[in-house]
């Protein structure tokens, strides 16, 4: 499989760089002298992080609720205000959260430049001119947003990335410390969403010797960090993040996957929870990554919610298996090429009846 893809240009690590991101900024805010658009999820309101933020008086503030995780809509809504607020573009557009955020910021940065809604874009490679000069900041490690290629969003028909070269951040600043505040399950499903990239990556008919080297270095951190409670953990999640990310932009992820999409565009569970959800039911393909997903699971006290699916409508099982099966890529990654016949729509539902 060839692939030239592109990877952020530019990384800053360590606790505490986020006091340096006016720094980093400079030189965007040097070029053309216009306002910045910051992103910043609203957990973080009224906290000490947002005041650490460093936002001028001409720049604009959106703060972003991802209690649902993001829409079409919601980006059409946000770029609308960005645009309603000045007549020219922001120099950079910032983004400070979760995948959900980082997510959000991507996408407004391309609708910015691009005409229509953001669900004419899903898919891949559909953008045609590049994004504002976007910046990414993760408060959470693991769904690697700040190094892939796509911004996941949830449209009228289904979830589905928006995919390109121009969604790539160009700039992200990864600073462990902002990762302190979330709450013990949701950095353990967040984290478990990287184990996954990992597993699925690895077991991947995709595979070559890139996506190998990164996905093998992130499982390890990851296994590090929740089975051997390490010390320096919120370094090393952060970075197991970024490596899972870039070990699936070479090849791509699997089964889990596909099934959770549909489970989250019908029933709205988050992508974090509904993965291991979906991976704790996916023995058959993923006997040792189940094993070591159970593991860290009671070494870390997390019970899984237990029957999102049964008994639900027929009409929402059938838009789930079909919102599962528009992902060709990651079937064929996890399957090979003759998937159709191996994962039917009865076999899907059955998988999705044990959930
Ligand atoms: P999230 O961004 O949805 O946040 C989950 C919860 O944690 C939210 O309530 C949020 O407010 C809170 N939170 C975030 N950081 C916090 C902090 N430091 N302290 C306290 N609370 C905090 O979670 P996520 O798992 O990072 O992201 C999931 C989203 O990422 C999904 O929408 C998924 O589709 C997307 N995703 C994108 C990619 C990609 O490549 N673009 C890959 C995987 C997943
Ligand atoms: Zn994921």
């Amino acid at each position: 499989m060839f692939r030239n893809f592109k990877t952020v240009p530019r990384i800053a690590f360590g606790r505490g760089s986020f006091n340096r991101l006016e720094d980093v900024l400079q030189e965007a805010r040097r070029e053309n002298g216009a306002f910045m658009a910051f992103l910043v999820d609203d957990v973080f309101k009224d906290t000490p992080l947002a005041r650490r933020i460093p936002q001028k008086e001409t720049d604009l503030m959106l703060w972003v609720n991802v209690d649902e995780e993001p829409t079409t809509a919601h980006v059409d809504d946000l770029t609308a205000r960005v645009r309603r607020f000045s007549k020219r573009l922001p120099t950079a557009v910032v983004g400070i959260g979760g995948g959900s955020t980082m997510d959000l910021a991507k996408a407004v940065s391309l609708m910015l430049t691009n005409p229509g809604s953001a669900s004419d874009y899903q898919g891949w490679d559909l953008i045609q001119r590049p994004a504002v000069y976007h910046v990414g900041v993760p408060t959470l490690s693991g769904t690697g947003a700040e190094v892939s290629r796509t911004t996941v969003l949830i449209g009228p028909e289904r979830k589905l990335g928006i995919n390109s070269d121009h969604t790539v951040f160009d700039q992200i600043l990864l600073d462990p410390d902002l990762t302190a505040s979330a709450p013990a399950d949701q950095r353990f499903y967040t984290g478990m969403d990287c184990f996954i990239h990992c597993v699925e990556s690895l077991s991947g008919t995709y595979l070559n010797a890139f996506s190998r080297a990164f996905g093998e270095k992130a499982l390890d951190l990851c296994l590090e960090v929740f089975l051997q409670a390490a010390s320096d953990a919120d370094e090393k999640l952060m970075m197991a993040s970024y490596f899972g990310g870039m070990s699936i932009v070479y090849s791509q992820v699997g089964v889990c996957h596909a099934l959770s999409y549909g489970l989250s565009f019908i029933l709205g569970i988050h992508h974090g929870i509904g993965n291991s959800i979906v991976f704790n039911q996916l023995e058959e393909f993923y006997p040792e990554g189940v094993r070591q997903f159970r593991q860290m699971m009671d070494t870390n006290g997390i019970a899984l919610p237990k029957g999102q699916v049964a008994g639900i409508e027929d009409e929402k099982l059938e838009k789930m298996v079909d919102v599962s099966l528009t992902l060709d890529p990651l079937w064929e990654n996890a399957l090979g090429k003759d998937w159709k016949r191996i994962m039917t729509r009865d076999r899907i539902k059955d998988l999705y009846l044990r959930m």
